[in-house]
């Protein structure tokens, strides 16, 4: 049996077409490989959306040859959103390179897959201990920056609803390499959610790039009405969705949001600048006052939902006093979270033709904005304190193998010491975890594991007290 193994940079997009791979290359009849070593086919999902990704993903297909060097028969595929951009480059610079399949050409990969699987029928009696198990094989990819798939990826899935954006921001490459807005059918999302359901997901995240744009217009169905219907499929527990537009959302669906239980209490916002002019010429598509307006909806209709965003700094044109608009919102703490990022220009959008903000004063714009920001995060964190909060794991800290690493509902990071009845397997099929709060980071909050459930409903068991603990607990 041939062995695949997938990398994915970028986005939740990617995941998700990630996972359309893992379905294809399944349905084809390979197994997936953890490490590239392992691999007969190896496919790098790339991103395009900063400069930093992009010479990341070059970085990585150089790597990659050495792989090839190794073994010729070894297939190196680059997919995704650079793959899209750079087509003709990247053959010129990166020869070793099988095959490119762009963004919109993810069932010709699946087919190049079919094509390619005979000729790998006649590979010597594999060692079955370097091989994922049928199990793994069928567990969505998911979460992870790496994508090597874990006892717990499967909890979390990601189902695409739209492809493309149709608004051209004038910063942003996607319109350009994934085309314009293309709007699957409700009836396919749906199949969708309850396959990963099925396959053991207890969150699914809606994902496009625009999400709150999409439209089934056979049902006359908009956003607030997909959610409503994922929400109801039998046995999903929570559903989350990213990335929405400000501007795609009306009072009435935010106001239906309150309705639709399972729905984790965070939406994310993408802000982008607190200045009408920048906004404007960012192609934005709302102002200011407009932006605020559906916060004050949020706050009105979901008033314990977190609000996140993303922040550009030093967008071309951006003048001290813009920057102090983008300022003056964040100060009044509405940002549970923010996705900070200093302009970085993109080959072929219009905002890379225009000319740039020094860039010292660019970096320390995005300074000041970094420390105000973590201080209000920091602060949202600590609300947190002396509460018990229920979390999904998410698996061992990168950090401390001796902890456990979660996600609040509201997306924050929760971190805390493994329970000593610790078990791979049993924390896989009992993921909700209880964690009393007890000190809080701008990353995220620390805390005790004090119950574990095995349905996001469910009251859920006692998990004993770490040794440690106990030992403090008898010395106090
Ligand atoms: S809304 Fe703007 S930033 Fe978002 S994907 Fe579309 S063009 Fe890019």
């Amino acid at each position: 049996m041939p062995r695949i193994y997938i990398e994915t940079h970028g986005c939740q997009m990617n995941e998700a077409d990630s996972q359309y791979i893992v379905d294809r290359a399944v349905d084809a009849g390979y197994t997936l490989a953890v490490r590239p070593e392992d691999a007969n086919v190896v496919v790098l999902n790339t991103c395009t959306v900063r400069d930093k990704a992009e010479r990341r993903a070059y970085g990585r297909m150089h790597h990659f040859k050495r792989l090839k060097e190794r073994d010729p028969a070894v297939r190196l595929v680059v997919a995704g959103c650079l793959a899209e951009q750079d087509r003709d480059r990247m053959q010129r610079v990166a020869p070793h390179v099988d095959a490119v399949f762009g963004t919109s050409e993810l069932a010709a990969l699946g087919d190049r897959l079919d094509a390619w699987q005979p000729e790998y029928d006649d590979l010597a009696a594999l060692d079955d201990e370097t091989l994922a198990s049928d199990r793994t094989l069928f567990e969505p990819l998911g979460g992870t920056a790496d994508c090597i798939p874990g006892a717990f990826s499967h909890l979390r899935a990601f189902v695409t609803v739209q492809r493309g954006c149709s608004y051209y921001c004038t910063f942003c490459i996607v319109p350009h390499v994934r085309g314009r807005f293309d709007h699957r059918p409700l009836h396919d999302i749906l199949a969708d959610v309850r396959e990963r359901v099925v396959a053991g997901a207890r969150e699914v995240m809606l994902v496009g790039q625009t999400v709150n744009a999409w439209r089934d217009a056979a049902r006359n169905a908009d956003f607030g009405d997909l959610c409503r219907a994922a929400a109801s499929v039998e046995g999903l527990e929570r559903l989350t969705f990213i990335s929405p537009h400000p501007k795609d959302f009306t009072e009435k669906m935010i106001a239906e949001f309150a309705a639709i239980e399972p729905l984790n209490p965070r939406i994310h916002l993408p802000l982008q600048s607190g200045s009408d002019v920048v906004l404007r010429r960012m192609n934005r598509k709302y102002t200011r006052a407009g932006f605020e307006e559906r916060v004050r909806a949020i706050r009105h209709f979901l008033p314990n939902w977190a609000i996140t965003t993303d922040i550009i700094v030093g967008f071309p044109g951006e003048s001290e006093e813009d920057f102090e608009q983008t300022l003056d919102i964040v100060r009044d703490g509405v940002f549970a979270n923010a996705f900070t990022f200093m302009y970085s220009p993109r080959r072929g959008t219009p905002a890379a033709r225009w000319a740039a903000v020094d860039k010292n004063i660019v970096a320390a714009r995005f300074r000041r904005l970094v420390q105000l920001q973590n201080d209000i995060i920091q602060a949202y964190h600590a609300r947190k304190i002396g509460s018990v909060t229920r979390c999904l794991v998410v698996g061992t800290s990168k950090k401390d193998p001796m902890k456990l690493t979660a996600k609040a509902l509201d997306n924050v990071t929760v971190v805390g010491p493994k329970p000593p009845d610790y078990d791979e397997e049993r924390y896989a099929r009992e993921p909700w975890l209880d964690v009393e709060i007890e000190t809080a980071h701008a990353w995220g909050c620390t805390g005790s594991i004090v119950r574990r459930a095995e349905r996001f409903a469910d009251c859920g068991i006692a998990v004993p007290t770490p040794a440690i603990d106990l030992a403090l607990a008898m010395r106090a």
